[in-house]
């Protein structure tokens, strides 16, 4: 009698198992892309018309583009860099075309790219004549021997590397220098601070390799010459097939201490926490009790994707090649 309890004991644990497998084989995504346009004071109340909408569209052409390299077999970095240059080339967005200024009324803009399948990593920084600085930092991993490269040496390979080079004009957008100029009259600086359109994605391809990049104009009225997050591997991106993929938003000075992005993924290596779980304490405790402001958008090797902010809003999104997707602005639909 008591084989014979053992047995059906263990027929049921067997028939378990492989029922909880399938749910995590068909929850496991083949593919999956998450995105930022950045964190702050982000209010529906104050959102003119048509705003809104002109966001989700633009955000939805650049997961697309992502979406269809990784759906086609293509490699997240691809995807990373592609939909990228989708937000840097648009004004709604502090990345690319449409930057914010520094306190001496120029365009600086940082980025930086990762791989996670080998850990190698590019960025620039303080550049101002790239029209795509995603692609000057893949170009930085990819064809030189540095991680890091800034200012005219960062401009001047990018160029020798065939990448675009334009006038530092063409990053100038009416509404950004309009708030440029009243900030400089009213010593805004603050409040402007409170808003963070920096660009960020991360993906996991159908290889299991996660990239992530961001690409930022940094903050309104920083001093020319500062360097924010966005470009310091660990701070502003970090990706490890092994634990996750992060890109961050928000005040760079906090991120950069705080070492954020590394520190979601080191939760998870060394302490076995889920990226949700990471991602959570890293942003809404470590973050927000010494008052750093932002966001960061992850996904891990599983394709669980993971969107914490400690602001009003952020724009994100993501897409699942189950057919779970979404795009979100605010923190809570009603403010
Ligand atoms: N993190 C960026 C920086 O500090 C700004 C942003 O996310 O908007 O340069």
């Amino acid at each position: 009698m008591k084989t014979v309890k053992i047995i059906y004991a263990v027929i049921l644990l067997i028939a378990f198992s492989s029922c909880t497998e399938k749910k995590a084989e068909i929850e496991k995504p083949e593919y999956a892309i998450v995105i930022h346009g950045g964190a702050g004071t982000i209010l529906k109340k104050n959102m003119a018309p048509g705003k809104e909408a002109a966001y989700i569209e633009k955000m939805q052409e650049a997961m697309a583009a992502g979406e269809a390299i990784l759906k086609n077999g293509g490699s997240s970095l691809d995807a990373v860099e592609a939909t990228i240059h989708i937000m840097e080339d648009s004004p709604l967005f502090n990345a690319g075309k449409g930057a914010v200024y520094t306190e001496a009324g120029e365009n600086e803009m940082d980025a930086s790219i990762m791989d996670g399948s080998n850990l190698m990593a590019g960025a620039v920084a303080g550049v101002k004549t790239i029209k795509h600085p995603i692609s000057a930092a893949r170009l930085v991993m990819e064809n030189s021997k540095h991680v890091m490269m800034a200012r005219e040496g960062a401009e001047i390979f990018a160029e020798q590397q065939g990448l675009e080079i334009v006038d530092p004009s063409y990053f100038k957008s009416e509404r950004r220098w309009n708030s440029y100029l009243r900030m400089k009259e009213k010593q805004e600086a603050e409040e402007a601070n409170k808003k963070h359109g920096t660009v960020g994605c991360v993906a996991l391809d159908k290889n299991g390799n996660i990239a992530a990049g961001t690409s930022t104009g940094g903050m309104m009225m920083k001093m020319w010459g500062r360097i924010g997050d966005t470009p310091v591997i660990g701070a502003g991106t970090y990706a490890n097939n092994k634990t996750c993929g992060v890109s961050s938003t928000g005040h760079g000075e906090f991120f950069i201490r705080n070492v954020v992005a590394y520190d979601i993924s080191a939760l998870m290596e060394y302490k076995g926490w889920s990226l949700e779980k990471a991602a959570n304490y890293v942003v809404n405790e470590k973050l927000k009790t010494q008052g750093g402001e932002g966001g960061i958008v992850s996904l891990d090797k599983d394709g669980n994707i993971a969107m914490a902010f400690n602001t009003p809003g952020m724009y994100r999104g993501f897409i699942k090649s189950t057919g779970e997707s979404g795009i979100f602005i605010y923190e809570k639909e009603d403010n």
